[in-house]
C-alpha cells in the first residue's frame, strides 16, 4: 500500500457549554481542529484528528499542526502507511520534533491498518479489555458553587470521575475542591487539576487543606522539579499530565517515584503508535492511565475509546468522550457516552466515517510525484 494523496480541513469545534476554562485564566470558546485523510493506491482512505487546547496548553496550535502537515506531508507521497513503526521513524527523520503535527497522521495510518486487516484498531493494539470504559468529565474553571452545580448534573448523567480545573487562585480553589468532594459519594473519584497553575508555595498550601480529603492533585507546577518537590510533600495519590510527553520523561518520573498515575493524550505523545507505547511501559511499570487527547470531535473520540478499550481495566483511571463536549459532529460511527461509559467499536479500523457535507472543501491537498 502507498500513500498517494493527503487532504486536510480545518473544522471549527464549539463548546456546547459555551466556554471551556482553566488555570491561569486561560479559556476556549470554539475549538480549531484538523482533520486528515489519507488516500492510498489501493483505494482505502484513512482518517485522523488533532484539536490542540488552544495555542497556550502544550507547545502545539491548531495553524502549527496545519503547517507541519503541509511541510512533513509530500515526503509521505509513495510511503507504506501500514508500516507504523517504520513510517513514524521515518517521519522523525524528516521532521525532528513536534509530535502534534504527526498525530493526525499516524491516527489515519492506524485507521487504515485496521480497513485492510479487517479488524478494530482496538484489535490490533492489544485486544479488548471489558465491555466498556469509564469516563471522566473535566469541570471548566468557574465559582465553586457553579462548579458543584455542574458536577450533580453530570453525575445525574452517569459520570462517577470528575476532573475540576483548578491552578487559580489557591484559596478559591481550596473552596472548590472542598465544594465538589462535599456532594461526591463514596466511590465518585475527584481530581483536582492545577494544569501547571500554581507555584510550589502555592501548591503547598493547598495539598496541606485538603489533606483529609479523598482526591487526586495533577500537574500541581509547572516544571517536573516543582512537582516533584510537592508530591514527596503530600500523601494524596498524584498525577503527572504537562510533564510527561514521552517515554524519557516517564521512565525517570517512575524512577523517582514522582506519580502513581500518568496522564497519556494522544497527540502529546505523537500519535496512536507512539501512545501505546507508553500505554504498554506504564502497565509494565505499575502505573494506572488517563487515556485521552488534548481535545478533539469524533474522530479523536473514537481513536481515544480504542486505545482506552485495548488497556486492561485495572490500569484505566479514566478517558474523556470529547465529542460529547462540542456541538459539531465530524463523523458517524464515534463512540457514545451511555451512563458514563463508552465502547470501541467493532468495526475495521478506527470505525468512523467523516461527515463530508461538514468538512467541505479541503484547506490544501498534497499529492502528485513522490520525492525520489
Ligand atoms: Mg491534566
Amino acid at each position: 500500500m502507498k500513500i498517494e494523496r493527503i487532504r486536510v480541513w480545518q473544522v471549527d469545534l464549539p463548546l456546547a457549554e459555551g466556554r471551556y476554562s482553566w488555570s491561569e485564566g486561560k479559556s476556549v470558546d470554539v475549538f480549531d481542529s484538523t482533520v486528515v485523510a489519507v488516500d492510498t493506491d489501493t483505494g482505502l482512505t484513512g482518517y485522523g484528528e488533532v484539536c490542540p487546547l488552544g495555542p497556550f496548553y502544550l507547545p502545539a496550535y491548531a495553524e502549527g499542526a496545519r503547517a507541519g502537515i503541509r511541510r512533513l506531508g509530500p515526503a509521505l507521497l509513495g510511503q507504506n502507511p501500514l508500516h507504523v513503526e517504520k513510517i513514524n521513524r521515518y517521519m522523525d527523520r524528516c521532521l525532528q520534533g513536534h509530535p502534534y503535527v504527526k498525530s493526525a497522521l499516524d491516527m489515519a495510518f492506524w485507521d487504515l491498518l485496521g480497513k485492510k486487516s479487517g479488524l478494530p484498531v482496538c484489535d490490533l493494539m492489544g485486544g479488548r479489555y471489558g465491555e466498556r470504559v469509564r469516563l471522566y468529565r473535566a469541570i471548566s474553571q468557574e465559582s465553586p458553587d457553579r462548579m458543584a452545580e455542574k458536577v450533580a448534573g453530570y453525575r445525574r448523567e452517569g459520570y462517577r470521575r470528575f476532573q475540576l480545573k483548578v491552578g487559580g487562585d489557591p484559596d478559591v480553589d481550596i473552596e472548590r475542591i472542598r465544594a465538589v468532594r462535599g456532594i461526591l459519594e463514596s466511590g465518585d473519584v475527584l481530581v483536582a487539576d492545577a494544569n501547571t497553575g500554581w507555584l510550589p508555595h502555592q501548591a503547598m498550601r493547598v495539598v496541606a487543606a485538603i489533606r483529609d480529603l479523598d482526591v487526586y492533585v495533577e500537574q500541581p507546577c509547572r516544571s517536573y522539579e516543582e512537582c516533584l518537590g510537592v508530591r514527596q510533600h503530600t500523601d494524596l495519590p498524584f498525577v503527572l499530565d504537562e510533564n510527561i510527553d514521552s517515554l524519557t520523561p516517564l521512565l525517570r518520573a517512575h524512577a523517582d517515584r514522582a506519580m502513581d498515575v500518568i496522564n497519556i493524550k494522544i497527540s502529546k505523545f505523537g500519535g496512536l503508535t507512539r501512545a501505546r507505547q507508553a500505554r504498554d511501559l506504564a502497565v509494565h511499570l505499575g502505573l494506572a492511565m488517563t487515556l485521552e487527547d488534548s481535545w478533539g470531535g469524533d474522530i479523536i473520540t473514537a481513536a481515544i475509546s480504542h486505545l482506552a478499550h485495548s488497556t486492561p481495566e485495572e490500569f484505566r483511571f479514566t478517558s474523556t468522550d470529547f465529542n460529547s463536549y462540542v456541538s459539531q459532529p465530524l463523523a458517524s460511527g464515534a463512540p457514545r457516552r451511555v451512563d458514563g461509559f463508552f465502547e470501541a467499536s467493532t468495526s475495521p479500523g478506527l470505525g468512523i466515517e467523516p461527515l463530508m457535507d461538514v468538512l467541505g472543501e479541503p484547506e490544501f491537498v498534497i499529492e502528485g510525484d513522490p520525492s525520489p
